[in-house]
């Protein structure tokens, strides 16, 4: 038997049944069919005294005897009662069908072992068509007292596919390769992690001897499935490090130097110059740098990307940041033009709304080298920009961006530029190792000085009187103020509609030429964004009125208040974005969450983390939790949604071991040449079969 077969091999198996499971489950091969593992577990293991049984109990073992059977008939048909004590409670048991047949064999007053689903009702525990059989032949019956369940679909219950029948081919088939089953981690790992053996651990997934081997089985399997994707990573970023070259910063030049001394305009934090510390060694490393820089809103991401820059150009490269908008492209070049001033340093910017002549002068300047920096918007992917000798790619608010995109800068370099990818979505811990497990991680963990926690609010929609005068006292202060409204593609034109009428009864409220009112939404060209923008930023408009197109990036200090319309409609991580736009300057800023009356109960959950925490790695874990990874950035392309068992969520200290299972490993035979890894190298192989890096590395 080889576990290549399909199942058609197993008994019992047909060939329309193979199909079906197939088509319904994905289950090709008698692997495949070891691999497939319940969902839960019957647990027959345990016996539950009457007097213990809680409502919310579900399947329940009772040892009692019957002590009074009677038929119960009513209009809607009758029912068989029968009186079930143990030592110290009564129950009942309840039949709807074969009462005549279930009354004539029910033994009184004898011992039964009682198993089923309980019922609560009235202060009354029952049990309705339990299983039963009478003590003396349980105990002389050897079982496995724990009985797996297979997830199913509803198309295989209708054609008589059961639990009990895949149960039964998974029976048949460990049967027949129990002893044929190899050890596919090494002896070392195992003795570290303390795992049972791969034997031990299949048939003790499906077929549980007890509670406590299940859940040593469940920890052996879910640990070699997170080993193989960690070694995975650890194996590309090894390459990385070793094998991809890339462009030399080895001189911390003038242009570095003049400007930390003259133009840095405040004291860096410990954590920017950490992360940039881990930068610098990087990009003076001679391989290629891949690096994730991770860094709540507000927590100086740009400086440090600059500072990153500067070494570029201090070593005669260019350098080049792309933002996902425009107007954020936009912020970027001002803001570096600005930090820049004084300096002998070309700066220009690239975005769609670029004119053909202008156009024509950037693509000139950036061959001939003329050119230090780039900022732009996805236009710096075409292919007509051509740099001279691009250093450093910095990619800003990278959940925008595609991996292909990001890719496409690569190719216009003998030599990869070093690529720093930015983001404000703070990503799990546990999430970010299945994930980016092959990037190097800096982290931006504190915010600069000086800055005053958002205070957040959640007020009905009822309460917007009392919110029009908080903000006109606001305006008195002279703060300005973003006013938010949602945006779902599916219904744009409602959301339209909800903006305009916003709009209209805000501007009633604001009346001109006291109150001057910004509007940006996605239905305007860029030019009219571009132009309401700058209105606000130069402080001309004291209110903006916006969708989401706001959302990332945007810096405007003297914002205070932030306050989102039909808050329960964001997710938790767009919500903490948008309270990311104040809070930017030295006064108090505020966030209101708007919502109706009517909350779902997760809209709850993420409301009230909202108004408790500004902590946006807590952030990421509720959401995270609330919404499962598949919804959450570059989790599509990373495998962690196809996991067989193990869960990124659930299982992170687990990850951990694997994590450190698979570095610790390659740390000792990089290559994986020992004879005593040649078990794990053969599956890796077999795994990663077209990913190729193993045939990268000989
Ligand atoms: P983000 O990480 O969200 O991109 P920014 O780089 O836009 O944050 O920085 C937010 C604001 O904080 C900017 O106004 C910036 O000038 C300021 N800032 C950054 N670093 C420091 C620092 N070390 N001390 C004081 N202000 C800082
Ligand atoms: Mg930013």
């Amino acid at each position: 038997m080889n576990l290549n077969n399909p199942i058609t091999y197993i008994k019992g198996i047909s060939v329309q049944r193979a199909t079906l499971m197939n088509t319904e489950l994905g289950i090709k091969t008698c692997n495949d069919l070891l691999h497939f593992f319940p969902f839960r577990y019957i647990d027959k293991t345990q016996f539950y005294s009457i007097i213990d049984l809680q409502p919310n109990s579900s399947e329940v073992q009772i040892i009692g005897k019957v002590t009074n059977v009677k038929l119960i008939t009513q209009k809607k048909g009758s029912r068989l009662v029968a009186k079930f004590q143990d030592a110290n409670g009564v129950m009942e048991l309840v039949w709807f069908k074969g009462q005549k047949w279930i009354k004539d064999s029910l033994k009184v007053n004898e011992p039964y072992v009682v198993y089923g689903k309980l019922n609560y009702y009235n202060g009354n525990f029952s049990i309705p068509h339990p299983e039963m059989e009478l003590l003396t032949d349980y105990k002389n019956k050897l079982q496995s007292k724990m009985q797996p369940v297979y997830p199913s679909t509803e198309r295989l219950i209708n054609t008589g596919l059961s639990n009990k029948l895949i149960r039964g081919y998974i029976q048949n088939l460990l049967q027949q390769i129990i002893d044929s089953i190899q050890e596919s981690l090494s002896n070392e790992i195992i003795d570290d992690f303390q795992l049972i053996s791969k034997k031990e651990a299949l048939l003790n997934i499906h077929f549980p001897k007890d509670q406590k081997k299940l859940a040593k089985a469940e920890f052996r399997l879910k640990f070699e499935e997170l080993f193989y994707i960690q070694l995975q990573l650890a194996r590309k970023k090894l390459i990385n490090k070793t094998k991809i070259k890339g462009v030399v910063f080895k001189n911390v030049g003038a242009v570095f130097n003049q400007f930390y001394s003259d133009n840095l305009p405040f004291e860096l934090t410990n954590a920017q110059k950490r992360v940039l510390k881990e930068i610098r060694k990087d990009v003076a490393s001679g391989a290629h740098m891949n690096r994730l820089l991770q860094g709540d809103v507000g927590s100086g991401k740009t400086i440090v990307a600059l500072l990153a820059m500067l070494l570029a150009i201090d070593n005669g490269f260019q350098a080049t940041i792309m933002a996902p908008t425009e107007i954020l492209a936009n912020q970027h070049y001002i803001a570096v033009s600005e930090l820049l001033k004084g300096m002998n340093i070309k700066v220009d910017i690239l975005t769609g709304s670029v004119k053909t002549k202008k156009r024509r002068e950037i693509h000139q300047n950036l061959e001939d080298g003329t050119l230090h920096i780039l900022v732009g918007t996805h236009a710096l992917l075409e292919d007509k920009v051509k740099f001279n000798n691009l250093g450093i790619a910095v990619i800003d608010e990278q959940h925008r961006f595609g991996v292909a995109q990001r890719s496409k800068l690569w190719i216009k370099n003998e030599l990869p530029p070093h690529i720093l990818v930015m983001t404000a979505t703070p990503i799990p811990r546990t999430l970010a190792m299945s994930v980016y497990g092959d990037l190097d991680i800096s982290v931006i963990d504190e915010l600069p000085p000086g800055r005053k926690e958002v205070k957040t609010i959640h007020r009905y929609d009822s309460n917007r009187l009392s919110v029009f005068k908080f903000m006109r006292d606001e305006i008195d202060k002279g703060r300005q103020i973003y006013i938010v409204y949602p945006l779902i593609q599916e219904s744009a034109l409602m959301d339209y509609k909800d903006l305009m009428d916003g709009y209209e009864s805000v501007s009633r409220e604001f009346q001109t030429p006291k109150y001057q009112i910004s509007i940006v939404h996605g239905q305007m060209k860029p030019k009219d964004k571009e132009l309401e923008m700058q209105r606000f930023v130069r402080g001309e408009t004291q209110i903006m009125v916006a969708t989401t197109v706001i959302e990332v990036g945007v810096n405007v200090p003297n914002a205070s208040v932030m306050i989102i319309e039909s808050a329960e409609r964001f997710g938790l991580s767009q919500l903490h974005q948008l309270r990311g736009r104040v809070g930017r300057g030295a006064d108090q800023s505020y966030c209101i969450l708007l919502t109706s009356f009517k909350l779902s109960a997760e809209a709850k959950t993420r409301l009230k983390t909202m108004v408790e925490t500004s902590d946006g790695f807590k952030i990421a874990e509720v959401d995270l939790k609330l919404r499962g990874p598949g919804n959450i950035m570059g989790t599509q392309q990373s495998g962690v949604l196809n996991l067989k068992i193990a869960d990124v969520v659930k299982d992170g200290s687990t990850l951990i071991k694997a994590r450190n299972a698979a570095i610790g490993l390659l740390q000792d035979d990089p290559r994986l040449e020992k004879l005593e890894n040649s078990g794990i190298l053969k599956i890796f192989k077999a795994i990663y079969k077209s990913s190729g890096i193993w045939s990268n590395i000989s």
